[in-house]
C-alpha cells in the first residue's frame, strides 16, 4: 500500500517566506495548501511549479483575518487533503511610522491580519489535528518581537502576541501531541524587505553579526524541521533566525 502522504498548509504562501516554506515540504514529498489574498496572484503558474514537483497542490485563496474565509478555507484543505499534519502561520504585513503619526486603522490591520489571522487560522486547524492526536505549528513571529524597533509598535506588538500566543497553545496542546513553536527572522530577503533604502539595508546589514541579510529558504529550512518528527522533543520555543542579531 502506499505511504499516506503529509500535509502542509502554509499561509501566505504565494511570495517570499511562504513561499519557500511550501517549496521545501514539498521537496521533501509534503501536498502543499497554499493561502494567498491577492487577485493579482499566480495561482495556475503556482500550481503548476509545485505539481512539477511531483506533489499535490492546492491554492486557496482567502483573508486570514476574515473568520468565514479561514474556515471555508480549512474546510477545502480537509476536503482536499482529509488531514492537515503541519500548519505554517506566515500571513504577515507592515504598516511602519512612528507611533505619533500612527493610525488606528493602521494599528488594526496589522494586529488584524498577523495576531488574529494566527488565532483564527490556528483554532480552526487544531479541531482535526486534535481528532488525529498529531500535528506541528509553525508561527512567524520577528525578533522585533522580542526586543522592540522604533517605527514598528503595531507590527512589534502583532509578533510579541504571537510568541505569548505559540508558548500558550503549547502547553494547552501538548497533551494531544500538537507541538506549537514560533520562528524570530531578522532581516530576510522578501519584498516586505524590499521596501527599504539601500543605505538603510547597509546599516542594518553591518549590524548582523554575519554582516548580510538573510535569505527566505534560510528560514524555510528551520521551519521544515520544527514540522517534522526530527524536532518532536521541541515545543513552546521561539527560534531566531537572524544571522546573530538578537543573542
Ligand atoms: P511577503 O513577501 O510580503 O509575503 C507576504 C505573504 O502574506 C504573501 O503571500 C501575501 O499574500 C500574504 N498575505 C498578506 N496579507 C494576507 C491576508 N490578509 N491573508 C492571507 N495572506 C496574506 O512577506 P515575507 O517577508 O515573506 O514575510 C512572511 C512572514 O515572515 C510574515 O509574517 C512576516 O512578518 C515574517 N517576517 C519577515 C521578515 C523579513 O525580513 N522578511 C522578518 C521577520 C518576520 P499575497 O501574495 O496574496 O499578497
Amino acid at each position: 500500500m502506499e505511504e499516506e502522504r503529509r500535509v502542509v498548509l502554509v499561509t501566505g504562501g504565494s511570495r517570499g517566506i511562504g513561499k519557500e516554506t511550501a517549496k521545501v515540504y514539498a521537496e521533501n514529498g509534503y501536498d502543499v495548501a497554499i493561502n494567498y489574498v491577492s487577485d493579482k496572484t499566480d495561482v495556475e503558474g503556482i500550481k503548476k511549479e509545485f505539481q512539477d514537483m511531483g506533489v499535490k497542490c492546492l491554492m486557496v485563496k482567502a483573508d486570514v483575518s476574515n473568520e468565514e474565509d479561514v474556515n471555508n478555507m480549512v474546510e477545502k484543505v480537509i476536503s482536499e487533503f482529509g488531514k492537515i499534519d503541519v500548519l505554517v502561520n506566515n500571513a504577515g504585513i507592515t504598516k511602519d511610522t512612528l507611533l505619533m503619526r500612527m493610525s488606528k486603522e493602521d494599528f488594526d490591520k496589522v494586529i488584524d491580519i498577523n495576531l488574529k489571522g494566527t488565532f483564527l487560522v490556528t483554532k480552526a486547524v487544531i479541531k482535526y489535528m486534535m481528532k488525529k492526536r498529531n500535528g506541528s505549528i509553525i508561527n512567524l513571529a520577528s525578533v522585533v518581537g522580542v526586543v522592540g524597533n522604533s517605527g514598528q509598535s503595531n507590527y512589534s506588538a502583532s509578533k510579541a502576541g504571537i510568541i505569548g500566543f505559540t508558548k500558550s497553545v503549547a502547553k494547552e496542546l501538548a497533551s494531544r501531541n500538537i507541538r506549537a513553536n514560533a520562528v524570530a527572522p531578522g532581516f530576510i530577503e522578501t519584498d516586505m524587505t524590499n521596501v527599504l533604502k539601500d543605505d538603510v539595508k547597509e546599516n542594518i546589514g553591518n549590524q548582523i553579526p554575519l554582516k548580510r541579510m538573510g535569505t527566505a529558504k534560510e528560514v524555510a529550512e528551520v521551519i521544515y524541521f520544527l514540522g517534522t518528527e526530527k524536532s518532536s522533543y521541541i515545543t513552546g520555543q521561539v527560534i531566531n533566525i537572524d544571522g546573530g542579531m538578537v543573542m
